[in-house]
């Protein structure tokens, strides 16, 4: 499978790099996993938005899953590539996604309703997506928030979403080819318990969990990749990759 990164920027978008945003692809099955703010733009670099197979929606914090608001324009209204196909798309995310979506796309035009757009269901474990097999866990965050592991064939992407340090994803990230990890907290930001990771956190949770790779993720624009990929490497000796918008990570 072939991991994009269609944004990274934590929290908020950034100048270099939209919010959370990640595309899977796989025997030419398309899965979106987030969609943060100006997520949705990059997206249409990669695949036309009405043939996307699935999406699944770590938690429902902004910045992983408000353009899903501009998908919906594009599926009711959009040209060849953009409006809906005869079906709906699977949309995996916690209890309560169709109601935060409803109300961020248009409080007064709820009647409207979202089902002939997407397939709602809650995470589980053994989903499987297409050619992917998914399982969870939840994270230490202060919203309800589900890690994610997607495996094809023998191999096994885990990413951590947002979450405070968790024994219960480095048990899900175990032997992952590669490990896709949040590192919000720069070594000089105040620390808030069973919110974000640092940069070492990130790197102490990929050393237990024995992944063959790990991928720094979700930095906010007031903290710096590399210092929080160096911060990582104190504490995990494989290999560091820091994403970027644009880039494409064989899995
Ligand atoms: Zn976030
Ligand atoms: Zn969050």
């Amino acid at each position: 499978m072939n991991l994009t990164i269609l944004g990274c920027s934590g929290s908020v978008p950034g100048p270099a790099t939209p919010a959370s945003g990640y595309l899977l692809e796989a025997e030419g099955y398309h899965l979106v996993l987030d969609l943060g703010h100006g997520a949705f733009g990059e997206l249409q670099r990669y695949v036309e938005p009405a043939d996307v197979d699935a999406i699944v929606i770590s938690h429902l914090h902004a910045d992983h899953m408000i353009d899903l608001t501009a998908y919906i324009v594009a599926l009711r209204y959009g040209g060849a590539g953009f409006r809906q196909r005869s079906r709906r798309i699977p949309l995996v995310g916690p209890a309560g996604t169709r109601d935060r979506l409803e109300a961020a796309y248009d409080p007064l035009a709820r009647k409207l309703g979202l089902h002939e757009l997407f397939g709602f269901s809650t995470p589980s474990d053994g989903m499987q997506l297409g050619p992917f097999t998914l399982s969870f866990t939840p994270t230490q965050h202060p919203v309800p928030t589900t890690a994610v592991r997607i495996a094809h064939g023998d191999t096994a992407l885990v990413y951590s979403a947002d979450t405070g340090p968790s024994p219960a994803l480095v048990e899900l990230a175990r032997g992952a080819d590669a490990f896709l990890c949040e590192a919000s907290f720069a070594p000089e930001d105040e620390y808030v318990p069973n919110l974000h990771l640092t940069g070492i956190q990130a790197g102490e949770h990929a050393a237990q969990a024995e992944v063959g790779k790990l991928i720094i993720t979700h930095v906010p624009p007031w903290a710096s990749a590399e210092v929080q990929a160096s911060e990582a490497a104190k504490a995990y000796s494989g290999p560091i990759e820091i994403a970027r918008p644009g880039a494409v990570f064989p899995i």
